[in-house]
């Protein structure tokens, strides 16, 4: 399988009134060709900067990479030029943002801004350029596509937006989109219509997919692995069945634990562990066990208190102020990011880690 991106320990800073503070302290993940990542975590988790960081976008100044590699197809995007950077980033490489809005022109027809990209890129003709963008918005499923390429993107529904995002992201034919929260300003049942899309370009494309949420729901189906990160570090990664199965780091349990079971991933995977099938009664595999296991009864369950701010990081583990299974030594020592050897670990995700002393009590589901 060719390794699209590799991240390997990327570090930004960001220069606030207040103090330098490091939004990404040495993250590495890596995607490979026709594969789905999925960057799990809490708002200011440090995933968007991580992102913004890959493609390029960071907000610079406060924002600055300070350390690390971003290898596309192997070489590092970091230590390019200018120049080289921008065509790989608008061929090669391509975002799709939350907010279609703000990331659309306003003031141009959809139909034209399409059409804009296979003139300027691809040096077509106008009348070629609009043919092929109304075959995209038609691919896109955006009903009527013809008639609505004259259309404003003001005029299209939130979810219909998200689909013309995705058709520019689309337009080149990338090898790597990143996502950044792509259904999250949707409502559910259209999230999961953009969610099957994205999912099926990606399958048809063979492209690799970094997808970035705070959403558990949304990542169950269509990623092959998951990377979880908090206080501007990875703390788990692992193949996404495992990591729902048998999470190995005690802030993972917590997301998962947070997620109602009955419409939650949980709920669509059965008891082994593979997606449940439409109007199978789901998520009871997980709850029995976490029953038998006695843990938190399973009951709903929130994770206590907010992440630190990147300007106060905690002494050692950066979790261990929420961390219910937190001892005198997460407090002094930070965990380096442990192979979790006793799963079995998928050779493609390059298996499976976690930033816990604890961890292998955390996988066993021992109790606190
Ligand atoms: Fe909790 Fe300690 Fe593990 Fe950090 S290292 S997650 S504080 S048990
Ligand atoms: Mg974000």
């Amino acid at each position: 399988m060719t390794r699209l991106l590799d991240v390997q320990d990327l570090r930004v800073e960001f220069r606030t009134r207040d103090g330098i503070a490091e939004a990404v302290g040495g993250v590495s993940y890596g995607v490979d060709a026709g594969r789905t990542l999925a960057v799990l975590g809490e708002s200011g988790s440090g995933k968007s900067v991580t992102a913004q960081a890959i493609m390029g976008i960071l907000d610079s100044p406060p924002g600055r990479v300070t350390g690390g590699r971003v290898l596309f197809r192997g070489r590092d995007l970091l230590t390019m030029s200018a120049r080289e950077r921008r065509r790989i980033r608008g061929a090669a490489m391509a975002m799709i943002f939350q907010d279609a809005l703000s990331a659309l022109n306003p003031v141009l027809p959809v139909g034209a801004q399409l059409a804009e990209m296979y003139q300027v890129h691809r040096g077509m003709s106008g009348k070629d350029a609009r043919r092929r963008a109304v075959e995209l918005m038609d691919r896109v499923r955006i009903p009527a596509a013809g008639q609505r390429a004259g259309d404003y993107p003001h005029q299209f529904s939130g979810g219909m937006r998200q689909r013309i995002m995705i058709a520019m992201a689309m337009a080149l034919e990338p090898d790597l989109i990143i996502a950044d929260e792509p259904t999250t300003a949707l409502d559910v049942t259209v999230q999961a219509q953009v969610m099957d899309l994205l999912a099926e370009l990606r399958r048809e494309y063979a492209m690799g997919l970094v997808l970035i949420t705070h959403d558990l729901g949304v990542v169950a189906d269509v990623a092959d692995t998951i990377a979880v990160m908090y206080a501007g570090r990875i703390v788990e990664t692992a193949p996404v069945r495992d990591l729902y199965r048998r999470p190995a780091h005690p802030y993972t349990r917590g997301l998962l634990d947070s997620v109602p079971r009955v419409d939650g991933p949980g709920a669509r995977r059965n008891d082994r562990g593979e997606p449940a099938g439409r109007g199978e009664s789901a998520g009871r595999g997980d709850r029995a066990r976490r029953n038998r296991r006695g843990h938190r009864g399973g009951r709903l369950y929130a994770i206590k208190g907010a992440p630190p701010s990147p300007l106060a990081l905690p002494s050692g583990c950066p979790f261990h102020p929420r961390c219910p299974r937190a001892q005198e030594i997460c407090r002094g020592e930070r965990p380096p990011l442990y192979e979790v050897t006793a799963a079995a670990a998928s050779p493609a995700s390059g298996g499976r880690t976690s930033a816990c002393h604890f961890w292998k009590d955390e996988l066993d589901g021992l109790d606190v």
